[in-house]
């Protein structure tokens, strides 16, 4: 029987979500989408001590901005879903709710003789840790070791029921077995053998606090939840062997999912994980949106550096996936269409934080000029700049090709809008002379008296043509109008920032310019 395909991303609310992990989540999304399956989100918060406040919440809007949306977990209104209905029938999806779940299945797996108890305290482990590291070794607890520590395989049944009654310090490990190869298939590194004589006895569940640890939680909610493929980052390779070891202890081969371990986002320069720290030195953002932590640090989003959603995650699936083809531009429905494991590489990819603007300034030329001037109008209301919307529209329609982001329309066109207030220096030492002054201030009359149609062509080659006419220094005069109209000497065209201001706002600020920097 072929099972409807269910896949999950699983994160930890540690911290606000890298945008390795917003890759993860979207390869989850795109494979479940093409196959008309549910991704699900789940939330792993059984280590309390890593556990950080808004993160929980900061992975949903992270999605939700991303249109990364599940099918199960996550409820109408953005809340984690506790109670099981219809829609959502694995609730709760936050593993610290589903704590009296877990407990049975580590018992069970002590029963069938695949775990044990272990009673070594946390000093009589450090004993054991550094006597090994006098003795220039590591400690391991592992199928040799076990046999020399306080466990229920060393302990009589009496004392260990005794210790288990009496005691809550107490752990269920699994008993790993001693040199045996594990066989594993994985969709993107192909087949893997680790022998299991070099892998530790893992802790499955703490009796302090009553919770499982991550790898027991994660197996029997993937085995619950009836996840098809599990599709995570490559850190969790490490892990797999003991992960396969567990489906077997429990039974579960059967239905046991796939997986498929993503590679490494890298670094731009230099080799290693993308962190924080490069973002920081480079100047880009590693996480989708805004982070403050509980301490009070910032942290730079995508969002708010004022990326689109869509070129974010354009960007994202290419970090990894090659579609095989020349195409760059996906949109999320092109991507479910086209994504696929079997492409995806087995190294690392390195971010390129220019291609990542690249991306936005693709797509914000695609947008169109009605849609981006509803963007810039809201800039423009935050700087209390009154324009109409037919301005506003034409004016994004003009300079929307030299934009990065929406944010840029105003540095690129902010003299569209308001009078210059002060000159550039240099650039008024160098435009800013006698005989162009003079040539400009009769192109200024001429403009005045302009009566052709109000369109840039029109006026502009009948500016050209007059200072042609006249055997002016065409740049010359037109770098003297614009100090004039702008404040500096780059800039657009002058047809075309006159077409916006009108003609009366030419000449009152060619005036001023005349009073400020008489010559
Ligand atoms: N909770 C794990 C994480 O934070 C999930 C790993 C997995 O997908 O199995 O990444």
């Amino acid at each position: 029987m072929t099972r409807k395909t269910r896949v999950r991303f699983a994160p930890s609310p540690t911290g606000p979500l890298h945008i390795g992990g917003v890759r993860t989540a979207l390869y989850n999304y795109l494979y479940a989408k093409q196959r008309g399956g549910d991704f699900i989100l789940r939330i792993e918060d059984t280590d309390s001590h890593r556990f950080v406040p808004g993160a929980e919440e900061y992975i949903i809007e992270s999605l939700r901005w991303c249109g990364i949306i599940p099918d199960e977990g996550v409820d109408e209104n953005g809340k984690i879903v506790s109670e099981p209905c219809a829609r959502h029938p694995h609730a709760p999806y936050r593993q610290s709710e589903r704590r009296p779940i877990y407990r049975k299945y580590a018992e069970q797996l002590v029963e069938s003789g695949n775990a044990y108890y272990a009673f070594d305290t946390a000093a009589e482990l450090e004993a054991a840790r550094s006597a090994a590291e006098s003795a220039g070794q590591t400690f391991i607890y592992n199928y040799e070791s076990r046999k020399h520590l306080r466990n229920s395989l060393t302990l009589s049944k009496e004392e260990t029921e005794r210790l288990l009654r009496e005691t809550t310090t107490w752990t269920i490990r699994f008993k790993m077995p001693e040199d045996t190869v594990v066989e594993m298939d994985d969709m993107v590194r192909g087949h893997i053998s680790v022998n299991s004589s070099t892998l530790d006895d893992k802790v499955l569940w703490k009796r302090a606090d009553e919770l499982p640890t991550y790898h027991l939680a994660n197996i029997v909610d993937d085995h619950l939840m009836e996840i098809t493929e599990v599709i995570r980052g490559e850190e969790w390779l490490p892990s797999l062997p003991l992960h396969f070891l567990l489906y077997k202890a429990f039974g579960w081969t059967e239905t046991q999912p796939r997986f498929a371990h993503l590679p490494l986002l890298l670094k731009p320069v230099g080799n290693g994980k993308l962190s924080k720290r490069d973002g920081d030195k480079l100047g880009f953002p590693v996480f989708p949106l805004k982070w403050v932590s509980p301490e009070g640090e910032v942290s730079r989003g995508y969002r708010e550096d004022g990326y689109f959603p869509e070129a974010f995650i354009n960007m994202l699936a290419l970090l990894g996936w090659n579609p095989g083809t020349e195409q760059e531009i996906f949109s999320l429905a092109e991507l479910v269409k086209e994504f696929s494991i079997a492409k995806v590489s087995k190294s690392g990819a390195k971010f390129n934080p220019d291609k990542t603007k690249w991306f936005n300034k693709e797509y914000l030329r695609m947008k169109s000029d009605e849609e981006l001037a509803a963007l810039f109008e809201k800039d423009l209301a935050g700087r209390d700049v009154v324009a109409s919307h037919e301005k506003v529209v034409g004016i994004v329609h003009l300079i929307k090709e030299r934009a990065t982001f929406v944010s840029d329309f105003w540095d690129i066109a902010w003299y569209l809008f308001k009078a210059p207030e002060s000159y550039a220096e240099k650039d008024a030492a160098k435009f800013w002379k006698i005989e162009n002054v003079e040539a400009a201030s009769k192109v200024v009359e001429r403009i005045l008296s302009y009566e052709g149609a109000w369109v840039k062509e029109d006026l502009e080659k009948d500016i050209e043509e007059f200072i042609r006419a006249n055997q002016w220094p065409m740049g010359k005069v037109m770098n003297c109008l614009r100090l004039a109209l702008t404040g500096c000497g780059s800039g657009l065209g002058i047809a075309d920032i006159v077409i916006f201001t009108g003609k009366e706002e030419l000449g009152r600020r060619f005036a001023k310019a005349k009073e400020t920097l008489n010559l």
